[in-house]
């Protein structure tokens, strides 16, 4: 007897929501493909990969173990190189009678695989997408004849099509819909976050990571100690643990840096997040849960914690997974700025004196994983600043980060942290000196620059590369409300002052770029 066969994304692994969440063994057969063609396109970080493979390898081992027959296509398959030569190979192997598929998130995986259908006479049903709290509906009516596109007008409308964080009579719990003021304390070092939960690769994780030695000898990064969460099981404890432990200063020093402290009191869910162990409506409900089981006790929730978190999952993820969803291709190509520099080695190597990208960047290589100030306020700032590609960011990144995705690499890394987008999506471009920085971080004390010297070799290039571009795009900026004074400020400075930056400014950059920095 012909059988349907369901088509399982490695970002998809959930038996919440989708076909698998009311599928019987009988009804579908599954089929998983590790596509050779997506784990060879980049550099990826060791890391990486071997969590996107352990990950589906355990969920394979699962469905297996509830009686579901599973056709595991790994990498080295040898007619196997793609989605599409995988479904075709299928379709010749076992002649299903149709396949079955939620909805892709990233854009270019859907056609390929109907392209195959197609060739095989294969009939293909692609099942609606549940792996999000707001329904497509709800951001298209309110985007709609807009021309800008800002996070909190829509975290407003999520918030009350939700009722998360809601009071009875309509206003937002604790009288404010937003409490980002109260995001932004400079880094307190006598407090140390509890160590994020890490899990000892079991032996499925080290089989991987055995074949990432022997088959991908261009990865980067470290390939140990691996520790992400690559079940269910993980994530759920990965969720306890930062509800538990770091939830209550969350929100306080959501915007700070402290150099070893890698994650700090952030919550490293984007991880399983987005592989689909945790579907983001339970990460919301325990979270408010949580709140209010220890609300009084002093182990209580602040509201700046509680609403901080709950407008990162509610707010811009899922903001962020609809504008790639509708602007992202346009998004993908983006460059008003018309940057064009590559990324510098230090990006890959961290070899330079500046010890905020220095550091950023060895934490990055030994875990695949920075936190969001870190990859806005050092990576995407610096990056902006010295001109980088948008495009070559967006793939450097895509190569280094554990939990990268093109839906949300897209519109984080081309709008929000270069402006490429012009304004789309954020009212003024993330670019700060070495002052601000300082303010959030301890990066500078520890650095051989010193953020308060104007000139001379102690003198932090970050602010003087910060002078240049306000100097470079002032015609663009004199008119953004926001960016208007400091537009005023810089025309202030005499000619002489202006020209000593500009030459310093493109001798440290040409430094950087040479790796002699
Ligand atoms: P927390 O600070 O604990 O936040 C909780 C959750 O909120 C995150 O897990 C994430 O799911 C969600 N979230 C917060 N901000 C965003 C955002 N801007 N967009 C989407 N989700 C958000 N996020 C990724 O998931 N993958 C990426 O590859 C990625 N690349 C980024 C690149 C740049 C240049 C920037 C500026 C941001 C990027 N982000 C990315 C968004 C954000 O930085 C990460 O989601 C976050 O740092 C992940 O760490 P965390 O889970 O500890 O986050």
């Amino acid at each position: 007897m012909t059988r349907k066969v369901l088509l399982v994304l490695g970002d998809q692994l959930t038996r919440q929501v989708g076909p698998l969440s009311t599928a019987q063994p009988d009804d579908f057969d599954v089929l998983m493909i590790e596509s050779r063609g997506i784990l060879e396109a980049l550099p990826h970080h060791a890391q990486k990969l071997t969590l996107v493979l352990s990950a589906m390898r355990h969920f394979a081992r699962e469905l297996e173990q509830d009686g579901f027959h599973v056709s595991y296509v790994r990498h080295d398959h040898p007619e196997v190189a793609a989605f599409a030569s995988g479904v075709a190979w299928y379709a010749k192997t076992f002649a299903p009678s149709s396949l079955h598929l939620m909805t892709p998130n990233d854009h270019g995986v859907l056609e390929p695989i109907e392209a195959a259908c197609q060739s095989m006479g294969l009939d293909l049903h692609v099942h609606p997408n549940d792996l999000w709290v707001t329904p497509n509906d709800l951001f298209d009516q309110w985007r709609e004849g807009r021309k800008t596109l800002r996070l909190e007008y829509f975290y407003r409308e999520a918030r009350r099509a939700t009722g998360i964080l809601m009071e009875d009579d309509g206003t937002p719990a604790g009288g404010q819909w937003n409490y980002d003021a109260e995001n932004r304390a400079s880094p307190d070092l006598s407090l140390t976050p509890p160590e994020v939960p890490t899990f000892e690769p079991d032996p499925i994780t080290s089989e991987v990571q055995d074949e990432i030695r022997a088959h991908f000898p261009h990865v980067w990064g470290d390939l140990e100690p691996f520790g992400w969460p690559v079940t269910r099981k993980d994530a759920l404890a990965t969720l306890d643990a930062f509800l538990r432990d770091r939830f209550q200063n969350f929100g306080t020093y959501q915007d700070a840096i402290v150099i070893g402290e890698t994650t700090l009191w952030h919550s490293t869910l984007s991880v399983p997040l987005n592989l689909g162990l945790l579907h983001p409506r339970e990460v919301l409900d325990a979270a408010v849960s949580h709140a209010e089981s220890v609300r009084g006790t002093p182990d209580e929730i602040p509201i700046n914690s509680l609403e901080g978190f709950v407008r990162q999952i509610l707010g811009w993820r899922e903001f962020m997974h609809h504008v790639y969803r509708t602007d992202g291709a346009a998004l993908r190509e983006a460059n008003v700025l018309e940057a064009h520099a590559p990324v510098p080695p230090a990006f890959w190597e961290a070899a330079t004196s500046l010890n905020c990208l220095s550091t950023t960047v060895d934490q990055l290589k030994r875990t695949g994983y920075t936190h969001h100030i870190q990859r806005l306020m050092i990576l995407g700032n610096i990056a902006q600043l010295l001109g980088v590609h948008p495009k070559a960011l967006l793939e450097w990144f895509t190569a280094t980060h554990v939990d990268a995705l093109d839906w949300v690499m897209v519109p984080n890394v081309m709008a929000m942290s270069q402006y490429a987008d012009g304004g789309m999506l954020t009212s003024k471009p993330y670019a700060a000196g070495a002052n601000y920085i300082h303010r959030m971080s301890n990066a500078c004390a520890s650095c051989r620059f010193n953020p308060k010297v104007r000139e001379g070799d102690d003198a932090c290039p970050i602010t003087d590369w910060y002078w240049a571009f306000i100097d470079k795009h002032q015609d663009r900026f004199a008119s953004n409300q926001r960016m208007r004074m400091i537009v005023s400020s810089w025309r202030k400075r005499d000619s002489e002052g202006k020209a000593r930056v500009a030459s310093r400014s493109a001798s440290s950059m040409e430094s950087l770029q040479s790796g002699q920095l």
